[in-house]
């Protein structure tokens, strides 16, 4: 008997019929063990938390009656050479995104963009689009990012100060973007 083969957890219940992507080791996962709230079995999976068990990394997963998944989906990338401190501020861009704060993970992400293009020289006190359209003309980023830049455009959800909710698909757009730009800053140029 080996503890994979028999589950690492004791006393779960059987489950199906529940996919997810599990934040921990990033796989689309359908797990058969889980710990489940006296609402969940009643309502026969309608509604009620539960807590799932991937059965590939074995980490808990909690899942709140209205679906909610946390942690989410994990969305940060491993990018090289980053420098500690930059490194220390992506984490908690994604950590934000992981439990749902989007607003704090998108300003945060726009603020860490905006000094990138800053350090690049552009000029201080623009708008959030503007730094983007900066980078993106000094091709500090790929030129294929400019399909994104028009995406912000149409936004309108411009400046850092303006903190209006975000959602977690828009977000994830600017945490993409901030991945790119990073790649190219420092993973591109510690590669030379
Ligand atoms: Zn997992």
């Amino acid at each position: 008997m080996n503890d994979m083969e028999y589950g690492y957890w004791t006393d779960t219940r059987y489950i199906e019929n529940v996919k997810y992507e599990c934040g921990y080791c990033n796989a689309l996962t359908a797990p058969q063990d889980a710990y489940l709230s006296k609402e969940y079995i009643l309502t026969q999976g309608g509604l009620g938390a539960v807590i799932l068990i991937c059965p590939g990394c074995q980490s808990p997963t909690y899942m709140d009656r209205h679906k909610i998944q946390y942690p989410a989906k994990n969305i940060m990338k491993d990018i090289k050479h980053l420098p500690a401190d930059v490194q220390g501020l992506y984490k908690e861009v994604c950590d934000s995104f992981s439990v749902h704060a989007y607003t704090g993970a998108s300003i945060l992400a726009r603020k860490m963009i905006m000094n990138i293009a800053m350090e690049k020289q552009a000029e201080k006190n623009k708008k959030f689009v503007e730094y983007v359209e900066f980078l993106v003309e000094e091709a500090v980023v790929p030129k294929s990012t400019k399909k994104w830049l028009d995406l912000i455009r149409k936004n309108g959800n411009e400046a850092a100060h303006e903190t209006q909710k975000s959602s977690g698909e828009e977000t994830e757009k600017i945490i993409n973007f901030l991945e790119i730009l990073l790649r190219s800053v420092y993973e591109f140029e510690g590669e030379i």
